[in-house]
């Protein structure tokens, strides 16, 4: 017997050293990988100017960038998606941070999520108004309290307490924003019935990025300014984990954008863990499920995007378009904006 265990011991250590376990296998196999969207929706190249979609190109590119370079440099997945989803939260062209969009009554209310798929720890803030990057509220949620979600005055303060930098409202003031809005009060008072929910369907925004490091853990983070003319206090689904954000080393690491109340009904962020988990699905196969069956049955329009541990990517929306992107070991940037390219 302990002839057996000396040899079971030294079998182990020696598969540990070289590298040959199964676990190193699929790391090996996928590699570092990072995954970035900027929203779904209306995203048509006939209404977009080449320099427009170069500015865009441009964002989603720095974000794919920075992540990597994390990875590369041996960080950890959740060190990767916060500074991806910052440079979309610094940019005024996209739905967070700086460029979040504006509620009903002219404020900006952000949310943001993350979640670290070897531990499944998780943080989140919502409805918060003076946070310049949202996504490091939810990361100081995540690793400096026992709770999951911090929401409103009560994340401001922490977030302040914890050193973030906090703005006050003109920062998040863009004037393309303000115009969408005022667009959107005058689509409203043109309905005739005047029961208009009022947030603008067609276009959606929010930011993030999925990760896998080179220890083969998985993250997600999302971050929002909402939808426009939502109403004010109205949380959509991105601090939500598993209606907005999931990660779980074991399936994948997801992130959707799109109308939030779907995602929320359906926890579809969780659903795409959950067909790999229990169906036995790959994680391409359940993202185009859930976008096509559970999303899309459902009457809501979005998009996920989702990594598993072996850095197999899926990127499914049933809109026009969605702002997306990958990079993989090699460093070779991909991305693209309408269904094709
Ligand atoms: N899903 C976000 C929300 O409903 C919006 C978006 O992705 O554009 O708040």
């Amino acid at each position: 017997m302990r002839g057996f265990s000396r040899i079971a011991a030294i079998l182990t250590v020696g598969l540990v050293l070289c590298g040959c376990g199964k676990k190193s296998d699929e790391n090996q196999q996928g590699g570092i990988t990072m995954v970035v969207h900027g929203g779904a929706g209306t995203i048509l190249k006939e209404n977009m100017t080449p320099e427009r979609e170069r500015e865009y190109r441009d964002v989603i590119e720095a974000a794919l960038r920075a992540g990597h370079e994390i990875l590369v440099g041996g960080g950890t997945s959740i060190e990767a998606v916060v500074a991806a989803a910052c440079v979309f939260e610094d940019s005024p062209l996209f739905n967070a941070g700086k460029g979040s969009v504006f509620t009903g009554q002219g404020t900006n209310e952000m949310d943001a999520s993350i979640m670290d798929g070897s531990t499944q720890n998780a943080g989140a803030v919502a409805f918060v108004t003076t946070v310049k990057n949202p996504i490091k509220a939810a990361l100081e949620v995540m690793s400096s309290t026992k709770h999951v979600m911090l929401v409103g005055r009560g994340a401001e303060l922490f977030a302040a307490e914890r050193g973030l930098e906090i703005v006050g409202p003109e920062y998040f003031f863009t004037q393309r924003r303000w115009e969408a809005l005022l667009k959107a009060k005058e689509k409203d008072k043109q309905q005739s019935s005047g029961l208009s929910k009022g947030p603008d369907m067609s276009k959606f925004g929010t930011a993030a990025a999925v990760a896998l490091d080179g220890d083969g853990n998985l993250a997600a983070a999302t971050s929002t300014g909402g939808l426009t003319n939502k109403m004010h206090g109205r949380v959509g689904d991105s601090p939500i984990i598993g209606a907005g954000t999931y990660a779980k080393n074991s399936t994948c690491a997801v992130s959707s954008t799109g109308q939030g109340e779907y995602f929320m009904r359906g926890l579809l962020a969780y659903e795409v863990s959950a067909l790999m988990e229990h169906a036995g699905m790959t994680v391409e196969a359940a993202a185009k499920e859930v976008v096509e069956q559970r999303l899309g049955l459902l009457g809501g329009r979005g998009g996920i995007i989702a990594l598993d541990g072996r850095g197999n990517v899926a990127m499914e929306f049933n809109t026009a378009g969605m702002y997306r992107g990958y990079v993989r070991d090699d460093g070779q940037l991909h991305t693209f904006i309408y269904r094709d390219e």
